[in-house]
């Protein structure tokens, strides 16, 4: 399907079992799926969960996969998100067979309406939707019949007609199906499939008054569409009776008049009995998912956008420098079940680590500077050496690394008064200049306070690289940039935005808001190799022993650099 997955081993999980023995039973000739979105707010990597199989399994089989926007309820969406979800949806790699919306189908879902009325199928009730709760029942106890459940066929009709018309306010009638109010299944008790909403629609204008519910059109969407397999979480489970009434009442297929406005639009007549198959959605912990919290994030500002590199939108994991392959990779090893579990954060940043570990090219920065002078080497010594740019991959390259007689180091790889087992500097102490020598320090030089501002040494000139002496065995190994060199950077060190595992636990009287984890993000001037500077917006590196950073995909220019940390180097949030 994209060009960069890896030669995937053959996945074997529930549904697509079901859907080779479809394939090989003859049942289906083709297969076809869809991602159905509702344009109200970001993609999130739950998202990219059912992304990744909806187009993953139409790749693997030979199919192909709609994108749908659910764009039936007016009130919540936003064109807006109609154009990030697209561009989100690309970005992971994938290309949709057709473009559809809910809204192409209004004209035959009312048409189904109707014919659902004609065949007493369904009823204008007028119950209050306090009322429609009070019938319902509960799942001990079987729901009582609407007084309206025996309207007449024509009466049916007219008021449906004239919802339709805009005669009527807001929430004043409901299309109900006639089900069965005595059901097991509470989703069966005459749900209602229609109400009324004078709302402006993005796509239809002021064209309807009156909107379908979500069961409704969603599984009359995927028979108009000839979706064969529907894949859709759990707690839609209960709804799949409902999901299949609706295919088999309207049954698109017995009627051509039903399915004529879709031929006026220029688009196929397809009528298909889609399958509906269930799997667990995605939980991370440390993370909310719910898109009401997200919009609250944002809203409340407590991030700085649906891309704050902090949030799981894709757009967020996006700018953190998150690639698609990463998220394929991820989407992968968490697998296709019907169990539901909770899957911990280290599963999506080890999947991080292994695509940048053979995709990113590696560079110096150093985050905490520390000078380091050589004051063996001559006033004004400058040179410039050979790295290449990845130790496991000649394809790379190589680039040439200024050096010259002052450095800036990593504070941290310095100590006074080293802890046991240290393998970096020390006073008097020797380490290896990563690829330059090999250096001590001589002496440590501090301000009034008694910080240490520099650090004056020697560079072995007999360690140099490529002379015999380089190989001389020393503790550690340390990385520089060259003072005169380098460039300053913007550095922003990101964690987790919520220090708790389950920020969406009330039990303690507090909300996912108490639980932001106020070092999530940090801001550090650095210095940076001009050959991280002048990168790309979004190319990643892996800035030696520190971790995997990413320019900045709006912030970052070679004049003045940005880098996100995409993700430390080990895992040190295990406990
Ligand atoms: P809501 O309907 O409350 O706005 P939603 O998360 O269901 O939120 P949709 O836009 O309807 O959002 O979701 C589109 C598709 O993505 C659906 O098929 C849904 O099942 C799937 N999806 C949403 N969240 C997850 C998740 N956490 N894991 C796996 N799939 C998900
Ligand atoms: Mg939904």
């Amino acid at each position: 399907m994209s060009e960069n997955t890896p030669a995937a081993v053959e996945k074997r999980d529930f549904i697509r079992q079901i859907v080779r023995d479809d394939l090989a039973s003859g049942k289906h000739a083709a297969i076809k799926t869809r991602f159905p979105p509702e344009p109200n707010g970001y993609l999130h990597i739950g998202h990219a969960k059912s992304i990744c199989l909806n187009f993953g399994i139409a790749g693997e089989f030979g199919g192909v996969c709609n994108l749908r926007f659910d764009d039936t309820n007016p009130a919540r969406e936003d064109p807006e998100y109609v154009a990030a979800i697209q561009d989100d949806v690309r970005w992971l790699g994938f290309a949709w067979n057709e473009l559809r919306h809910a809204s192409d189908y209004f004209e035959a879902y009312y048409l189904g309406a109707e014919k659902l009325i004609r065949e007493g199928k369904a009823y204008v009730c007028d119950l209050s939707a306090e009322d429609v709760r009070a019938y319902r029942g509960t799942l001990t106890e079987p729901g009582r019949p609407s007084p309206w459940r025996e309207r007449s066929v024509e009466e049916n009709l007219d008021l449906f007609r004239r919802m339709r018309a805009g005669e009527f306010p807001d929430g004043a009638r409901t299309l109900r199906a006639k089900i069965d109010m005595a059901s097991g299944n509470i989703n069966l008790r005459d749900p209602a499939i229609y109400r009324i909403k004078h709302v402006e629609h993005q796509n239809t204008g002021n064209a309807w008054p009156i909107y379908p519910m979500y069961d409704y059109a969603h599984a009359l969407g995927d028979s108009l569409e000839g979706i064969t397999h529907s894949l859709c979480t759990l707690e839609f489970e209960d709804h799949r009776p409902l999901y299949d009434w609706c295919v088999d009442n309207v049954d698109f297929a017995r009627d051509d008049t039903l399915t004529q406005p879709l031929v006026d639009r220029g688009l196929p007549r397809e009528a298909a009995k889609p399958r509906q198959i269930e799997f667990s959605r995605l939980n991370i912990n440390y993370t909310v998912m719910s898109k009401r919290k997200l919009m609250a994030l944002v809203t409340e500002k407590l991030v700085d956008g649906w891309d704050d590199p902090r949030m799981p939108t894709l757009q967020g994991l996006r700018r953190r420098g998150y690639t698609p392959a990463a998220m394929r990779l991820f989407a992968e090893r968490v697998g296709i079940s019907k169990q539901n579990s909770l899957i911990d954060f280290s599963v999506l940043e080890g999947a991080l680590r292994e695509d940048l570990d053979s995709a990113a090219p590696r560079r110096m920065a150093v985050v905490a500077p520390l000078k380091f002078v050589l004051a063996n080497l001559p006033e004004g010594h400058e040179e410039t050496l050979t790295f290449s740019n990845h130790p496991k991959d000649e394809s790379f390259g190589e680039r040439q690394v200024p050096f010259s007689r002052e450095l800036w180091i990593e504070r941290e790889d310095f100590a006074e008064v080293p802890p046991k087992g240290w393998k970096r500097l020390v006073p008097g102490g020797e380490v290896r200049l990563r690829g330059a020598g090999i250096a001590r320090v001589d002496e440590v030089v501090k301000n009034a306070a008694g910080e240490i501002v520099e650090l004056r040494g020697w560079l072995d000139p007999e360690s140099r690289p490529g002379m015999e002496g380089a190989n001389r065995k020393v503790k550690g190994t340390i990385h520089w940039v060259s003072a005169k060199h380098a460039m300053e950077a913007e550095i922003r060190l990101y964690d987790r935005l919520f220090s708790v595992e389950n920020p969406d636990d009330e039990s303690e009287g507090k909300t996912y808001r108490d639980y932001l984890n106020p070092e999530s993000r940090t801001v550090v001037a650095g210095y940076v190799e001009p050959a991280a500077a002048s990168a790309a917006p979004e190319q990643s590196f892996q800035f030696e022993r520190t971790g995997y950073f990413v320019a900045d995909r709006r912030d970052h220019t070679a004049e003045k650099p940005v880098f996100n940390r995409s993700v430390t180097l080990r895992d040190t949030w295990a406990s």
